[in-house]
């Protein structure tokens, strides 16, 4: 049997420990994967998810989230989800309580007060000071930003570099897999604008019978590349974890220079991760160890054109 063992995006190690306890007692890696999205939801100073995760260019905190069991293959996910503390829960939820797999906007807001999910002023007094500088620079305000018709002109000109985003993978005791991704997203992204992480297949993928995958970065890519599903089928296919990591950032870098970056985990515990810019960290604790381990990501450049 193997270690349990959870891999996570470098701002996922503080949600590790609560994650490895659950597998410590024999529970379940989609338990794992569930309690370790909720501890950076509900973290204020991590402005790329839940509460204080960075608004859409309106002032709007939309999450998305998703979660995959890759046992059952069930899935849930939210989209552009507002005012709920823990989309991923609000996924959790679509998953097993419902007979659909996403819902969006209004129907998930709606589908989150249905089921008594917790309520949550997602902006925060430092995020909307945030959002105000970033539409300051486009020359406009909170007021001015409202009155406008078109918004696409300030969200070409103001977003592209602000991504960020938590995904765990766990493995537990009994050699299942699970998956979970949350984020705000884009950050002043055009309304309504959904990314990969609530896309099972793009942003998120597990299978237990060859492992896990999941995105971080422009998320228009993973959509476009179905990044973890790919993923998992090269594990399938027998590739190495590294290998195939290194993989999933030379197929972004085949499409555009954004920052892509992706983590994997095998059915045997192991893992690897690779980005495309430098200084990206990414994060892993197991059953045996005490606290969370974090290494650099291996850089795959795009190179010259
Ligand atoms: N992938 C996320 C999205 O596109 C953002 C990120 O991970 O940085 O919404």
């Amino acid at each position: 049997m193997p270690v349990p063992i959870i891999v996570a995006s470098g701002n996922g190690a503080p949600g590790l420990p609560v994650g490895i306890r659950i597998l410590a007692r024999g529970g379940s890696a989609l338990d794992a994967v569930e309690a370790c999205a909720k501890v950076i939801e509900a973290d204020p100073t991590d402005t790329s998810v839940g509460r204080g995760g960075r608004p859409n260019v309106l002032g709007e905190v939309e999450l998305d989230a998703s979660i995959v069991d890759g046992t059952t293959h069930r899935t849930g996910a939210v989209a552009a989800l507002q005012g709920y503390l823990h989309p991923i829960s609000v996924a959790r939820a679509v998953m097993e309580r419902g007979p659909h797999v996403m819902l969006v906007g209004e129907g998930a807001a709606r589908f989150a007060k249905e089921i008594g999910a917790s309520k949550a002023q997602n902006l925060t007094a430092a995020t909307r000071k945030l959002w105000v500088e970033r539409l300051r620079a486009a020359g406009e305000t909170p007021a001015s930003i409202r009155r406008r018709s078109k918004l696409l002109p300030i969200v070409l000109n103001t977003v592209r570099e602000h991504f960020g985003t938590v995904n765990f993978l766990a493995l537990d005791r009994k050699g299942h897999l699970a998956s979970a991704v949350t984020t705000s997203g884009w950050a002043y992204k055009y309304p309504g604008r959904v990314g990969d992480s609530p896309i099972v297949g793009a942003g998120n993928y597990c299978d237990t019978r060859y492992g896990a995958a999941a995105c971080t970065g422009y998320g228009e890519l993973a959509i476009r590349n179905l990044s973890a599903k790919t993923a998992v089928d090269r594990l399938a296919a027998g590739m190495r974890a590294d290998e195939v990591a290194h993989s999933t950032i030379a197929d972004a870098n085949a499409l555009e220079d954004a920052a892509f970056n992706v983590v994997v985990l095998t059915t045997k515990g192991e893992h690897a991760s690779a980005t495309n810019r430098e200084g990206r960290q990414y994060a892993w604790m197991t059953t045996e160890m005490k606290e969370a381990a974090t290494a650099p990501r291996a850089l795959v450049p795009r190179g010259p054109r």
